[in-house]
């Protein structure tokens, strides 16, 4: 039997059970709803408008379910039966007293249903609906599934009878939210942006609750550098706070990657002084010092100074780790002269993500550990949860070292990826990351980039949102109730093609989260494997309500584009040919053309998209041979050879996964021929180029002659043709990379600039 089954089945007992106790003459079960006779919601006399606005949630969703509108009174008495009441109402003074011996979370709630009488309560605006929708969830199953009408799970109910009970709930984790795109779902629902009130649905809380005061305050937007102190304010006046480069001068100017010298106690100073007014304006909204965390994070590249003092601080692995946590020492001391109660927030991240050896934290000072892959850094294996001893050792070690030595401990996942927008399943490693944070003493929150691709990762959103509240949830349990609301009668296919995707993830050895390492996750047995699920949906798509059809059409449609990509890809990383490239050209058109259609719109992030087509595009658009007049560029990473290998003629040198590999001790050579269209001429050229660790020369061949135009290049460092080697209607930049270990690479990016006249 497979696991789908055995939970639902598990949930058709309980609700056998419900109807049986409901039919015993013994008063167990309260029937809240019949066709002729209900109940009513009482809210207090002077109820304020979040109690108002809770009892209008129960009254809509339920009026959706059985098609009875249950009236709402504003009434102190408690003798109404049968009744709901809501909020401060008196007849819930019991129930908030046996929830404050549970709890003091401040987002816990309770409700109870006792003889003929259901009180729903909670010591915060915001939890009082937290507690209206768990309530709904947990006794119609009525959930929220994605943003906005169409993602509303509400079954269709005659008769609704519930079993008294008392349900007592807090949250694991104080501070919760992934990123959703609010911009994008334009209806309203009671008032609110769909996208803006999914949020509140899911309980989180970060940037705005949905009671504002109720907000847990994030200070920043987490890369806060530029924020608090914008270059391009004080470079001028103090260009000591900037970070020292190589040839003495200091930043000054936003581009290539500025960052803040890490050991300047007077721009730390300035930083907090810039801050306060923002943690007092949180706190005239009614939000206090312990609920708001001030962000320190470097911009968002890697951070380095190279003044002396800064230097002293670079730990032996050659990581920046204790010099970034020293400026976010600065800053957590400055800020705990007044106000000692909001935490700073310390970017564990980028080539500061290991654990810092000259450096301990300040008192005061917060961790977020992020779930980044990068080799230098946190090395995040995505096959597994960032907290594997096994899978991710570095990441784990990193995680116990600031949770044993910080104030508080949140994550910062990807699981709505950046770069991946096709499937990217992490059902189980979401629930090893929250039951990791949830294992440490001091767990301050989570917190997800999570890009809104609804039409291929949304049970990772769902999963997540779950969990932050309660990571003693059985994960696969959560998937198959998800699918069972989210494909209604093709409930069981959804989970087993999610199902399948997602042990397809954990069986890989390593996933960092790039599009080139789509082909071997997904290849032609998987997919395959995955097609045959999705066409036995389709038939079932005539016997769905139009929101369980919608869901799930945009899940079929979700598929195809990932073939198309997919395949995309594989002729990306190993096709040869003009066939292959024209191939690729006309995917992407059809992902392009989709995502851009109304439903295409909402199913994809789509400005994330056409940034990741761009750069493959940006590989194949111009075609080399025939370089049209004007200007023109070409380039990108290398992976698998890019664009690049359409024309490329190599010798002792191959593309792999990161570039072109070069064998050990040798010199490879890759020659790019460039041709303007006839009659033209190739008039400027300007080249950028990644070697990496390998030497690397620069050549041109014009007129039948090799020029050398640049020696040992640098990572990004822009080179010049000059013009006497220009004014050709062909020519061959030519690259010679020596490399001394196995297994390097001789180029692993290019970017061109051509002019053409
Ligand atoms: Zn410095």
């Amino acid at each position: 039997m497979s696991f789908f089954v055995r939970t639902c089945m598990k949930s058709l007992l309980l609700i056998v059970i419900g109807f049986t106790v409901s039919v015993m003459p013994a008063a167990t079960a309260l029937e809240l709803i019949r066709k002729t006779s209900s109940a009513a919601i009482v809210i207090p006399a002077e109820a304020g408008p979040y109690e108002k606005f809770a009892a209008e949630e129960l009254q809509t969703l339920l009026l959706k379910s059985t098609g009875v509108a249950l009236p709402i009174v504003a009434d102190n008495s408690q003798e109404i039966t049968p009744a709901i009441f809501i909020g401060a109402h008196p007849a819930n003074a019991a129930l908030a007293a046996k929830l404050n011996e549970f709890s003091t979370r401040y987002d816990r709630f309770a409700w109870e249903c006792k003889n003929d009488r259901i009180f729903i309560t909670a010591p915060s605006n915001s939890a009082l609906s937290y507690a209206v929708w768990d309530f709904l969830e947990k006794t119609t199953g009525i959930d929220f599934l994605i943003p906005g009408e169409m993602g509303a799970y509400i079954p269709r109910l005659d008769v609704l009878n519930i079993n008294d009970r008392t349900v007592l709930e807090a949250p694991a984790f104080d501070f919760r939210s992934y990123s959703i795109n609010a911009d994008s779902y334009n209806p309203d629902e009671h008032g609110f942006n769909a996208g803006e009130m999914f949020r509140f649905r899911n309980r989180f809380n970060m940037w705005r609750a949905l009671d504002p005061a109720d907000t847990y305050g994030w200070l920043g937007s987490g890369h806060s550098y530029n924020h608090f102190l914008p270059i391009t304010r004080y470079a001028a006046e103090h260009p000591e706070w900037f970070n020292l480069q190589a040839d003495g001068s200091r930043k000054t100017t936003p581009e290539n990657g500025w960052q803040l010298c890490l050991t300047n106690a007077e721009s730390a100073r300035e930083f907090i002084q810039n801050a306060i007014p923002e943690i007092e304006g949180m706190k005239a909204r009614g939000i206090p010092e312990e609920r708001i965390l001030l962000c320190a994070g470097a911009n968002d590249t890697v951070a380095w100074c190279l003044c002396e003092p800064c230097q002293a601080l670079r730990d032996p692995d050659g990581t920046w780790s204790s010099a970034v946590l020293n400026y976010t020492n600065l800053l957590a001391r400055e800020l705990a002269k007044t106000h000692p109660k909001v935490k700073v927030l310390h970017y564990v991240y980028s080539d500061y993500g290991r654990i810092p050896s000259k450096v301990a934290p300040a008192p005061g000072v917060a961790a977020c550990i992020t779930s980044w892959t990068a080799d230098g850094s946190l090395a995040v294996n995505h096959t597994a949860s960032m907290f594997d001893p096994v899978k991710n050792a570095i990441c784990k070690a990193v995680g116990d070292y600031f949770a044993a030595h910080c104030r508080g401990i949140m994550n910062y996942g990807y699981y709505g990826h950046y770069s991946i927008f096709v499937p990217f399943p992490m059902v189980r490693q979401i629930a090893g990351d929250m039951r990791g944070l949830a294992a440490y003493s001091n767990v301050t929150g989570s917190l997800s980039e999570t890009h809104n691709m609804w039409a291929t990762q949304s049970p990772n959103f769902y999963i997540h949102a779950k969990m932050m509240w309660d990571p003693s949830q059985d994960e696969y349990e959560l998937l198959a109730n998800y699918c069972r609301k989210y494909f209604g009668p093709a409930g069981e296919l959804g989970f087993r093609y999610f199902d399948l995707l997602q042990q397809r993830m954990n069986s890989l050895d390593r996933m960092i989260g790039t599009t080139a390492e789509l082909p071997a996750f997904l290849d032609r047995d998987v997919l395959a494997r995955c097609r045959s699920l999705i066409d036995a949906m389709k038939p079932m798509l005539a016997e769905m309500d139009e929101a369980t059809r919608f869901r799930t059409q945009m899940v079929i449609d979700g598929f195809s584009l990932t073939e198309k990509f997919v395949e995309a890809m594989e002729l990306f990383n190993w096709g040869n040919d003009i066939a292959s490239r024209n191939k690729i050209l006309e995917n992407i058109a059809w992902i392009e053309n989709y995502c851009q259609s109304p439903v295409g719109r909402f199913a994809f992030e789509y400005p994330m998209v056409e940034g990741e087509l761009n750069q493959i595009r940006m590989g194949l658009q111009a075609d080399l041979l025939n370089l049209p007049e004007g200007n023109s560029r070409f380039g990108g990473s290398l992976m698998w050879g890019g664009g690049v290998k359409f024309y490329a003629v190599t010798d002792n040198m191959r593309p792999d996964m990161w570039g072109y590999l070069v064998p050990a001790g040798g010199t490879g050579t890759l020659k790019l021929p460039l041709q303007a269209a006839a009659g033209r001429r190739i008039t400027g050229l300007n080249i950028w180029c990644v070697p990496d660790k390998a030497e690397t020369d620069l050549y041109v061949v014009a007129d039948g002659t090799e020029h050398l135009v640049a020696q040992k290049l640098d990572n990004y460092r822009q080179v010049s043709i000059p013009a006497e080697l220009l004014g050709c209607n062909r020519l061959e930049v030519v690259f010679k990379s020596k490399v001394e270990q196995a297994n390097q690479y001789g180029l692993c990016g290019l970017n061109l600039e051509m002019e053409v006249r």
